[in-house]
């Protein structure tokens, strides 16, 4: 089998996991992360860090380092990089290929209201309303800034805003339990759950909603370029090294 010089664009656990299997393939990986997580756990390979400095900086990177392949596997909701990656890998003729988790679809007794975007799910929400939600720190300040709103509010790292007293924050990492997410909607009597369609495994917070009648607010994905997507690492390594390379 060829060795392959990847670039994988990561901040993901599946970007981890593809990057952990084309080493154990013999391929030369590198892992591009952002930057923002502190002590993120990380994969084999090489790993940078940082941003390229747009489309322009990405194009520079990539015409210099001449990888076989780039693999987008950015979290659905990272717009911005997915966009320059497209870009830069057009401009400087280079191979690209997009992991991306299904998305959460509604089951039997969820109660979902679709939202476009994160200022239509604020829109939504009634006055007053007792929500809980998971979002990311960029996200969250308008959400704040209502301040009729309360509950809970759980993320992975602080806000870089100021958390209003009508929300508890609750700092935690998954994984969740069913019974753990009862127990957290039931404390703060959540009215609605906040959540954006992350995809994946369903959540257990999903679960616990519909086992209370809570609706979800679920704010769907951005929109990002149409290129070659696969949803799992087993579909990146049949890509890239035809379909009988499966791995486990
Ligand atoms: P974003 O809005 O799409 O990107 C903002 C800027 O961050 C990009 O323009 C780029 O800077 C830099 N960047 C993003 N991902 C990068 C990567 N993998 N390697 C190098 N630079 C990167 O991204 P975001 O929503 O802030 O997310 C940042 C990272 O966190 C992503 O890698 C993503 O996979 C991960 N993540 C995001 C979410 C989420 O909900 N958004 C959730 C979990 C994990 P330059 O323009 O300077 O190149």
């Amino acid at each position: 089998m060829p060795l392959k010089r990847i670039l994988i664009l990561g901040g993901t656990r599946e970007a981890r996991d593809l990057a952990n299997q084309l080493a154990g393939l013999g391929c030369d990986v590198t892992s591009s992360l952002a930057g923002v997580t502190e002590n993120p756990a990380l994969p084999a390979g090489h790993v940078r860090r940082g941003g390229f400095g747009g489309v322009k900086g990405l194009a520079q990177y990539l015409s210099v380092e001449r990888y076989d392949h780039v693999i987008d596997a950015t979290h659905p909701f990272a717009a911005q990089i997915s966009k320059h990656a497209a870009q830069a890998c057009q401009e400087t003729d280079t191979r690209l290929l997009r992991l991306e988790r299904k998305a959460w679809t509604a089951a039997a007794g969820d109660q979902w209201i679709s939202a476009a975007d994160f200022p239509s799910a604020c829109d939504s929400l009634p006055h007053g309303a007792p929500v809980m939600m998971t979002l990311g720190r960029k996200e969250i300040a308008i959400f704040f800034a209502r301040a009729d709103l309360r509950g809970v509010v759980r993320m992975i790292e602080p806000p870089d805003v100021d958390v209003p007293p009508a929300f508890k924050l609750v700092l935690q990492r998954p994984p969740f339990s069913l019974s753990g997410e009862l127990a957290l909607m039931r404390e703060h009597r959540v009215g609605f759950l906040l959540c954006k369609n992350s995809g994946g495994p369903r959540p257990e917070k999903l679960d616990a909603a519909r086992e209370l009648a809570v609706p979800v607010i679920m704010v769907e994905r951005p929109g990002k370029p149409e290129v070659q997507t696969v949803e799992t690492c087993d579909e990146v390594v049949a890509r890239l090294f035809g379909r009988g390379a499966r791995t486990g």
